[in-house]
């Protein structure tokens, strides 16, 4: 699809259905073409994004630079891949590219970090493996490769036709990037904000240490840009970021109001805590129980970076109960 002359977007499916799609974007100049994004290492991704070449009437070889805002497997699993096949440059923060080894090729090493911080929050024993096995479907689905450049925040990045400038924004990711193009006001932004959903922010060991501090500050960052035009990683294309980012704060200040009140009946642990609090607020709500269990892994690990926040912020003690962290509201 054409989004203004010279402008496509690309719909990658999901394996999983949800979201149904990654949003890859090709901006043509007179310099050279910028992908922004890849999708899943998957066959039925790579058809899509031949076909969606070829309706765009483009080739794997008018592509010059593959920019990935983030090294998560639905926005950089294709890039090794298209990257040969495009020969092109990959390009994504050096803070990104530092959590690629550590996370796809000790796979198991990450695993079980995570695990052990789970069972530091509570997790039954039982439950903590049946969070394991439902993230292995993805290991096949990324092929990773180190980037050909890294970017710093405030590089300047122009394809002859749009001057865009690196944003680096932590939060969803700690080496997360969008590209801001300030003549035209318009935002590349990959999952640091999105329409439907809220972006997913957890603490686990390739986070920052407090990433929800991270993910709001960078959240006012982009607020505070004059942006006409958001382009964002999933769902729809939109105008107006500063609504958009008005109703994320309010989401996010009205989470750390649930959870105070949670833990208004004593002390609890994150797992706990996580199994009390509605998820899925866009679409109705569901309780945790009803989580899928890659959707209750997310859940728990959110709300452990809610309790990091809360607990810098003074509002929350921390205390340790035979290795296992329980939480308890100050006032
Ligand atoms: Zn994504």
């Amino acid at each position: 699809m054409q989004i203004v002359t010279g402008v496509h977007q690309i719909k990658l499916p999901f394996p999983s259905g949800t979201p149904e799609y990654t949003n890859a974007y090709i901006i043509e100049g007179s310099k050279g073409n910028i992908l922004i994004d890849t999708g899943w290492d998957t066959s039925e991704a790579l058809w899509a994004f031949k076909e969606g070449l070829t309706q765009e009437r483009l080739k794997f070889q008018d592509i010059d630079w593959i920019v990935i805002t983030h090294i998560h497997p639905d926005h950089y699993g294709l890039a090794a891949k298209l990257k040969k096949l495009c020969e092109a440059e990959v390009l994504m923060s050096k803070t990104e590219a530092e959590l690629i080894i550590p996370r796809y090729k000790y796979f198991d090493g990450l695993l079980d970090a995570i695990d052990e911080e789970l069972a530091q929050n509570g997790v039954p024993r039982a439950e903590i493996s049946e969070l394991r096995e439902a993230s292995l479907w993805m290991k096949p689905l990324v092929s990773p490769d180190l980037p050909d450049v890294m970017l710093d925040d405030g590089d300047r990045l122009s394809n002859g036709s749009f001057e865009f400038e690196v944003l680096q924004t932590p939060g969803h990711s700690p080496g997360h990037i969008c590209l801001y193009e300030p003549g035209k006001k318009w935002l590349f932004c990959g999952d640091h904000v999105l329409f439907e959903t809220t972006p997913h922010v957890g603490l686990h060991p390739q986070s920052m240490d407090n990433p929800m501090r991270d993910y709001i500050d960078s959240l006012k960052m982009v607020d505070a840009l004059k942006v006409n035009f958001v382009l964002p990683g999933h769902g729809p294309v939109f105008n107006s970021l500063k609504l958009r980012a008005q109703e994320i704060f309010l989401h996010h200040a009205q989470r750390k109001k649930s959870i105070m009140k949670i833990m208004r009946n004593g002390l609890k642990t994150a797992y706990q805590i996580a199994s009390e609090i509605p998820w899925k607020l866009e679409t109705n709500g569901v309780t945790f129980k009803d989580l899928p269990p890659w959707d209750r892994r997310l859940a728990i690990l959110e709300t452990i970076a809610y309790l990091k926040l809360l607990t810098l912020e003074n509002e929350v003690g921390k205390v340790d109960q035979n290795g296992v962290s329980v939480y308890l509201a100050k006032d």
